[in-house]
This record gives structure tokens, C-alpha cells and sequence, in this order.
């Protein structure tokens, strides 16, 4: 039997309820702080990604599903959703009326990771943009409301780890001092991040190997680094933040694996998930939007781990499949084939209503009508085809009534109506 690719899953339909919740949430919530949702490809020119998160970071230099079609071009399945944002944003002018845009887009990327529990290489994300605005409110409002996002589907153990990553005015005092540090402890650093010092030092700070993490614990603090304007716009962020009542802890080691991140970094982490502590991470990119050939703009974003979220709300949430409002018990052809035009007129009204498709008993039926939970039992046989009227049973009083057969379909529209 051919299973499917490793690292890649289903979601069953029993799981479907729960994200589709997270996701109304987020849909939600996202159109009060005014986003409007863009649906980008899952494929993009490889050059793009390359360009747009770095080429020595973890997704370019491994990461990728990089393929050359029949025409030898070069194709990479998303490893991300910013990139393909951006570049929707430059192709399509979405500046031109108005630079100030705030999008989100959510679906599957694919990455070539190592699969372990929280970390696959088809994982979803919600994904989330603001254009156009360069100072520290939006900062504050989109941390604020990925808070408010995790409160209301009861996500209480998170907290905001915040950090600013300055800019190309202070970074490089700071890269510099880093760079003193990583050189004394050279030897101790993994492969990728002796590496990567020289080029990008920051790199070092979010290797996730043990000892890189040890070796760079006394490493100096970017925020002990930032120009005035650095500072004030980050202050403005954690100032707001208080006043929004957001908790957050200040994290100096906090830096994003891409390159195009300035000023405020932020992820979430919460301790309900083991290892893969972060649920959702990001931050500004004042710069990405020029890099990729758009007229220079501000932006922030962040992305949600959506694979991860379920994994925390699965063991917490149950959110019930829907139950249907009726289960018609048909006994015989000739009542089935009638019950099936009156499901047909239910359903396309709107009312979910299920039967029997095979020849089986009333217990059997009853059974059924149960183990789905339907709120009422129309029992439908020869006698009752016979006399014009059958008994509708309401499963929970067990209380019945009966309901003539002429026209049923149109009573029980009105009788079953949410
Ligand atoms: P991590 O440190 O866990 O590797 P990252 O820095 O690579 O995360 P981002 O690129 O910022 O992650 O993506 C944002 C979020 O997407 C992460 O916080 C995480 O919840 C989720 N995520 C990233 N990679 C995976 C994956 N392979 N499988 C499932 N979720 C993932
Ligand atoms: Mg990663």
C-alpha cells in the first residue's frame, strides 16, 4: 500500500472541527483590526525565497523542495508566506491606493526538515502582514492581537518574547562585538555556525544546537546596542503593550533565522508543547519590500504555527463535529426512496438531516440515529406510507408527535429550523 510522504500528514475529518475553529477565530478577529485576507501559490520562482529569507539561512541552504519543471525552470514549494506576500504587494501595486495594507493568508509550507512531534515538512500557518507603517503602534497591535487570538481559543500559557534587532544604522556596532565574542569561542560552535559567523553573525544566536547555545550565553545584548531611534520605538512598543495589558518578558537572545528582519522580533512560546516551544514567531522587516524591487515601505508580520496550535488545543478543546437535526428511519424501498427527495429539500435548506442507505433494521437504524446524535427520529415504513402520518421522536425527551407525511418535507423545514 502506498503510504504517504514522511513528515507530510493528514488531517482526518474528526481533527477538521477543531481547525476549522482556529481558523473562524482568527477570521474573525482579523477583520476587527481591519485585515483583509490574500490567497498567494504554494509554488514561486526558487530566486524569490532565495532573495527574500536569506541565502545562508536553514530554509535556503536546506530546506527547501526545490524542483526544475519541464521547461527548466526552477520552482520551490513555499517554505514560508511572507516572500509570496511581499511579491504580490509589488506585482500587483497594492500600494498604489493606499500603502498602508494589512493582509493574511493561511495554508500549508513545506520544509525538509527533520519530522519529529511539532515539526513537519507540510505544516500550516496563519500568516499575517501590515504595510506602510513604520512606527511602534502597529508593532503593539499585532502582538496584542495574536494575545488576544490565543486568550479566546483559551490558550492561557503563552507569553510574548520580545526583542528589537535595531537596524541597519546600529547593527552593525552590535555585529561587530559579536563577532569579538564568537571569535574567541570559535571551537566550540557546530559546523553551519562557524560558518555562517563570518557572513552572519547574528546566525549564531538562533542555531538551536546545545552547545552554540552555551557557547554564546554570555553574548552581548542587541537592545544594549540600539540608536536613540532604535530605543524609542521599541520603548513605545513594550510601553503600549503594558497598556494593552499584554504580558511579554524581554528576551535579548531572541533573533529571527531571516535576514530581512529589523527592529521588533517577537515569538511566542508556550510551555505546553515540549521542545517546539514557539507557536508563533516574527517581527519587522523594514527592508524585504525594497530588496524585492518594491518602492521602499515598513512592514511587520508574524506566523502562527497552526500544526502546533492544534497539538495545544486537542488536549484542551473539543469542539464537536456537527450532529444532525434529524435522522429519517426508513423501513423498504419505498420509504427510503421517499426519504431520500425529503433529505434532498432538507439539506438544500440548510438543515442536515441523515438516513440509512441499506436495508436495515429499526434497531439498527435507532443505533445509528444515536451514535451520530441526532436531535430527532422520523420512523418512516409501509404503514406509515399506508396512513399519510408517522411519528417524529425528539431523542432526548423521547417524547413523540406525529407529523403528516403530505408535504413533510416543508413542516420539518419549519419544525427543524436553527
Ligand atoms: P522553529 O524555531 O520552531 O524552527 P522557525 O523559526 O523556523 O521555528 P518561523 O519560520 O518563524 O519558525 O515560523 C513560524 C511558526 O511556524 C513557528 O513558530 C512554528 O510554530 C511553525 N513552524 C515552523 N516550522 C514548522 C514545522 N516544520 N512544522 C510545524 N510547524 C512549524
Ligand atoms: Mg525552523
Amino acid at each position: 500500500m502506498i503510504q504517504l510522504i514522511r513528515g507530510f500528514k493528514d488531517i482526518l475529518p474528526a481533527e477538521v472541527a477543531l481547525w476549522q475553529h482556529i481558523e473562524r477565530t482568527a477570521v474573525a478577529l482579523f477583520a476587527a483590526f481591519g485585515f483583509d485576507e490574500i490567497r498567494v501559490p504554494i509554488m514561486e520562482k526558487t530566486e524569490l525565497f532565495a532573495r527574500g529569507i536569506g541565502e545562508d539561512t536553514d530554509i535556503v541552504e536546506k530546506e527547501m523542495y526545490t524542483l526544475e519543471d519541464r521547461g527548466g525552470e526552477r520552482l520551490t514549494l513555499r517554505p514560508e508566506a511572507t516572500a509570496s506576500i511581499v511579491r504580490a504587494y509589488i506585482q500587483h501595486k497594492l500600494y498604489a491606493d493606499d500603502p498602508l495594507r494589512k493582509l493574511y493568508t493561511i495554508g500549508p509550507m513545506f520544509r525538509r526538515e527533520r519530522p519529529q512531534k511539532g515539526r513537519y515538512r507540510q505544516f500550516y500557518q496563519i500568516d499575517v502582514e501590515a504595510f506602510g507603517m513604520a512606527g511602534p503602534y502597529i508593532d503593539a497591535q499585532m502582538i496584542h492581537m495574536l494575545h488576544l487570538f490565543f486568550q479566546r481559543l483559551g490558550v492561557s500559557r503563552s507569553l510574548a518574547h520580545l526583542n528589537s534587532l535595531g537596524c541597519p544604522v546600529c547593527r552593525p556596532r552590535f555585529r561587530e562585538a559579536l563577532s569579538g565574542l564568537l571569535a574567541q569561542v570559535e571551537e566550540k560552535l557546530c559546523a553551519d555556525c562557524r560558518r555562517r559567523q563570518a557572513r552572519n553573525p547574528l546566525r549564531v544566536l538562533d542555531c538551536k544546537v546545545p552547545t552554540c547555545r552555551e557557547a554564546v550565553a554570555d553574548a552581548p545584548a542587541i537592545v544594549d546596542y540600539l540608536c536613540d531611534d532604535c530605543r524609542q520605538h521599541f520603548n513605545s512598543v513594550t510601553e503600549s503593550l503594558a497598556r494593552l495589558g499584554v504580558p511579554f518578558e524581554l528576551n535579548k537572545r531572541l533573533v529571527r533565522g531571516l535576514d530581512y528582519y529589523t527592529r521588533t522580533t517577537f515569538e511566542i512560546q508556550t510551555d505546553l508543547l515540549g521542545a517546539q516551544s514557539a507557536v508563533a514567531g516574527g517581527g519587522r522587516y523594514d527592508g524585504l519590500v525594497e530588496t524585492l524591487g518594491g518602492p521602499a515601505t515598513p512592514a511587520i508580520g508574524f506566523a502562527v504555527g497552526f500544526d502546533r496550535l492544534v497539538e495545544i488545543l486537542g488536549q484542551r478543546l473539543k469542539v464537536e463535529a456537527p450532529k444532525p437535526a434529524l435522522f429519517i428511519a426508513a423501513l423498504g424501498e419505498k420509504a427510503r426512496r421517499e426519504a431520500f427527495y425529503w433529505c434532498a429539500a432538507l439539506a438544500a435548506a440548510g438543515i442536515y438531516v441523515e438516513m440509512e442507505h441499506g436495508d436495515k433494521s429499526l434497531k439498527a437504524q435507532m443505533k445509528r440515529a444515536d451514535r451520530l446524535g441526532a436531535a430527532r427520529v422520523l420512523i418512516v415504513g409501509e404503514a406509515e406510507l399506508a396512513s399519510g402520518k408517522a411519528n417524529l421522536r425528539d431523542m432526548a425527551t423521547k417524547a413523540q408527535s406525529e407529523i403528516a407525511l403530505d408535504g413533510v418535507a416543508e413542516k420539518l423545514e419549519q419544525t427543524l429550523k436553527p
